[in-house]
């Protein structure tokens, strides 16, 4: 249907106007309340952010590190770990730049929360930010790029909690909320992954088989999980340093899960439609994730208690295939 899908290339670029447009009309709506009020209250705390842990608070080895560093590649989503007050963001800084941050002895490209009740959170050495100051975040709302801006060896987040000015140790504080800093399960989602392995059928399965698709394999998708999307998987898995069991479960799934969002195409935005409809969206399974299925996810998205940004990302990826 050449037509509709000009009538939706149309529509993506204007939605991506839109959208830019929205992002600042939500962070002033007055149903957000006041920072304090957004997360402390509520008590939802959230990962921040996925990789692994590559330097703790106040090691013996580096006794005045403020922060839990956190490594992943460039551009690996940052989320809020709890809702509130954008109170600095710096965005001038590059890898390798001294020069004074937005806290004293940081450096780099940052972002400062307040939370109220005397939390905040810092993330730093950041590729890029997605926030401005003034602006109210909630929890698990995609804030900021991963990067290696300022005195900065490699892709990190160096992320630091603070209770009336003092500082915390972000791991052992998460941890005690249930959370583990830098896992693949952050919390703000609802239900777990599921397993996809041989013998499973339905729309899971066509799922996961869109998805190994848009990682460079060739199934038919038949919502059939067979041998040789069990071979498909396990190639997967390999190619990733998984090990190979050709069993999608936890471990797998948040590697295995793409971005989608307004405009992409292919494989992954089969993969994102079909596991809309799964919740009884009524898409057309046709790769092309137009305003109808960035429609679908913000609905989506409010009946998880997501933030509606339509864009899928491993938040909303658990609960869509849970
Ligand atoms: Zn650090």
């Amino acid at each position: 249907m050449p037509k509709k899908r000009a009538f939706e290339a149309t529509m993506n670029r204007r939605k991506l106007f839109i959208g830019l447009g929205a992002g600042i009309a939500i962070a002033g709506i007055p149903s957000i309340a006041t920072a304090g009020e957004v997360g402390i209250q509520a008590g939802v705390w959230s990962n921040p952010t996925m990789g692994r842990i590559t330097s703790g608070f106040k090691t013996p080895a580096r006794p005045t590190h403020s922060g839990t560093d956190v490594a992943n590649n460039q551009g690996t989503a940052i989320w809020a770990a709890n809702g509130g007050k954008i109170v600095g963001v710096r965005t001038n800084s590059y890898p390798g730049d001294t020069r004074q941050g937005l806290l004293p002895g940081r450096t780099g490209n940052g972002v400062l929360i307040d939370h109220g009740g005397g939390y905040r959170t810092y993330y730093g050495h950041l590729y890029s930010a997605a926030v401005s100051v003034g602006q109210t975040v909630v929890a698990g709302q995609r804030i900021a790029a991963m990067g290696t801006t300022g005195n900065s060896t490699g892709n990190h987040l160096h992320f630091e909690v603070h209770l009336n000015g003092g500082l915390l140790n972000p791991y052992t504080f998460l941890a005690n909320k249930g959370i583990t800093l830098g896992s693949s399960a952050p919390a703000g989602g609802s239900g777990n992954w599921p397993t996809v392995k041989k013998g499973t059928t339905g729309a899971r399965a066509r799922v996961v088989q869109h998805l190994l698709n848009a990682r460079g394999q060739k199934l038919v998708v038949d919502g059939d999980f067979a041998t040789k999307s069990v071979d498909a998987a396990k190639a997967f898995q390999r190619s990733k340093g998984l090990v190979a069991d050709g069993v999608i479960g936890p471990i797998s799934w948040p590697v295995l899960v793409v971005d989608v969002k307004n405009g992409k195409q292919g494989s992954a935005s089969k993969a994102a439609q079909t596991g809309l409809n799964r919740h009884g969206y009524g898409l057309l399974v046709d790769g092309d994730f137009g305003s109808l299925s960035v429609d679908a996810t913000k609905k989506f998205q409010r009946s998880k208690g997501l933030v509606a940004d339509g864009w899928i990302g491993p938040l909303t990826w658990r609960p869509l295939v849970a």
